[in-house]
C-alpha cells in the first residue's frame, strides 16, 4: 500500500469518526428487528446521500433495504460493503449490527472519497435480517453482486479473528396430520399426531449417532395438541438441519425427512414439510482475499488470529460467499476480554473508545484492501482465479 493512499485513509477516517459514532449510538438506542429496521437503515441511507452515493431505497422491494453507488470518475472494479443492523428481541443490540453498520457503511463512504482518484466503483449494501430471515440470500438469488467483483461485511467480536467458516443451515418445519378421538372413551379411533411427531424426535436421536461430528440436526415441537383428553390430529415440529458444505447437507435433509415419514407412519399418521426461514449456505472464505485483508491489518498493528474459531453458527453471508468472492472477519471490542455475543455485556462493548478504534482500524484496513485490488489487476484475477476453483466447479 502506497504511503500516500495511508495518510489519506487516515485523515479521512478522523474526518468521518463523528458521524459514524453518532450512526452507530443512534442505532444502538433505537433497536429494531429484522425486516423492522425502519429508523436504523434510513439513518444509513442518509449518511450516504450526503456524502454523494446514489442510493436505491427500499431495494428489490424489501423496505428496510438498501443499495447505495458510488461510481469513481474513472473506470475500476466494484467493491461491495454489507451493512447489517437488526437487533435481537429482549437484548437490543446484543450482535453488535449497530457498530457492524457504521463500519462497513465507514469503509464505504472512506473508499469514496479515493476512487476518483483511483477507480472504480464503490457499493454499500443495507442488508436486513440477519438474525433471522436474511435478505442477503434474497440479494445473491435476485442477481445484485452479478455486477461486483468483491464482498466485505466485518462483524464486532471478541477477537481479531481471520474469516473462517460457517455452516449451511436449513430451517425445515415438519406437519403431522391424525385424527382426534376422546382419549379415554374411544382413543382406538384416532390417530395421534403427537405420537408421530415424538417418533420423529426419538428418530433424529438414533440417526444423530451416524451422522458427521460437525453436522447439527436440532429441533422443538412448535405446536403440540390442545388437551390431554382429546387425541391430537395436529402436531408441527420445527427443526434446523446443519452441516459445513451443501452436498453433505442435501444427503442429512433427506435423512431427516426420512425420520419425519417412519415416525408419521408407525402413528398411521401423514406428514407434510416445508422451509419456515431462509436456507443459509455455508461462507467459502476467499482465502486470497482474506490473506490480502490480514497483511493490510497488520500492517495497521493487528494480527488476526486464523485458528479455526469453535462457535459453528450459519450466516446469510455464506450465499453471498457462493456467488462472489468474499470474506467475512472480524474486530475486537471487547479490550481484551472473552465476551460472547448475544449478551447484554457484548452490547455495552460496542459503545466503548476502544470499539471505536477497532472500527477505525477496521475500515482502515477494508480500505487498503479494495485499493491494493483496484490498484493491481493481477491481484484481483488471482482472488477470482480461486473463486471460479473453489466456488463454481463445486455446484
Ligand atoms: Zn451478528
Ligand atoms: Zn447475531
Amino acid at each position: 500500500m502506497a504511503k500516500q493512499w495511508k495518510e489519506k485513509v487516515e485523515s479521512i477516517i478522523k474526518q468521518l469518526r463523528p458521524e459514524l459514532q453518532e450512526l452507530s449510538e443512534y442505532i444502538y438506542a433505537n433497536p429494531e428487528m429484522g425486516h423492522e429496521e425502519f429508523l436504523s437503515s434510513k439513518a444509513h441511507v442518509e449518511l450516504l446521500r450526503q456524502h454523494g452515493f446514489e442510493v436505491e431505497y427500499p431495494y428489490l422491494g424489501i423496505g428496510t433495504a438498501f443499495r447505495a453507488v458510488y461510481k469513481g470518475k474513472t473506470a475500476g472494479p466494484t467493491i461491495a460493503y454489507l451493512s447489517e443492523y437488526d437487533a435481537l428481541p429482549g437484548i437490543g443490540h446484543g450482535c453488535g449490527h449497530n457498530l457492524l453498520g457504521a463500519t462497513d457503511t465507514g469503509a464505504g463512504i472512506a473508499l469514496s472519497k479515493l476512487v476518483d482518484e483511483a477507480g472504480g466503483t464503490v457499493i454499500v449494501l443495507g442488508t436486513p435480517a440477519e438474525e433471522t430471515n436474511g435478505d442477503k440470500v434474497t440479494m445473491s438469488d435476485a442477481g445484485t453482486f452479478d455486477d461486483v467483483d468483491v464482498a466485505f461485511c466485518t462483524h464486532p467480536s471478541d477477537g481479531y479473528y481471520a474469516s473462517g467458516t460457517s455452516m449451511a443451515m436449513e430451517a425445515i418445519e415438519f406437519r403431522f396430520y391424525g385424527q382426534t378421538s376422546h382419549a379415554a372413551a374411544s382413543p382406538y379411533e384416532g390417530n395421534n399426531a403427537l405420537d408421530a411427531c415424538i417418533n420423529f424426535f426419538n428418530n433424529v436421536s438414533s440417526l444423530r449417532q451416524q451422522i458427521h461430528p460437525s453436522a447439527r440436526v436440532h429441533g422443538v415441537i412448535k405446536e403440540g395438541g390442545e388437551a390431554a383428553n382429546v387425541i391430537p390430529d395436529y402436531t408441527r415440529a420445527e427443526f434446523y438441519v446443519r452441516a459445513m458444505d451443501m452436498p453433505y447437507l442435501n444427503e442429512l435433509r433427506e435423512k431427516v425427512i426420512r425420520c419425519a415419514e417412519a415416525g408419521a407412519l408407525a402413528a398411521n399418521c401423514t406428514m407434510e414439510w416445508g422451509y419456515y426461514e431462509a436456507a443459509y449456505k455455508n461462507l467459502i472464505t476467499n482465502e486470497t482475499l482474506s490473506s490480502l485483508y490480514n497483511e493490510n491489518m497488520q500492517s495497521l498493528g493487528i494480527e488476526m488470529i486464523t485458528e479455526e474459531r469453535d462457535s459453528m453458527g450459519s450466516m446469510d453471508m455464506g450465499n453471498v460467499s457462493q456467488v462472489v468472492p468474499a470474506i467475512n472477519p472480524y474486530f475486537e471490542i471487547t479490550n481484551g476480554k472473552s465476551v460472547s455475543g448475544h449478551t447484554t455485556e457484548f452490547r455495552e462493548c460496542t459503545l466503548t473508545e476502544e470499539a471505536y478504534k477497532a472500527m477505525d482500524k477496521t475500515i482502515a484496513g477494508l480500505t487498503y484492501t479494495a485499493l491494493d485490488l483496484i490498484g493491481n489487476p493481477d491481484k484481483l484475477n488471482k482472488v477470482k482465479e480461486e473463486f471460479s476453483n473453489s466456488v463454481i466447479s463445486k455446484n
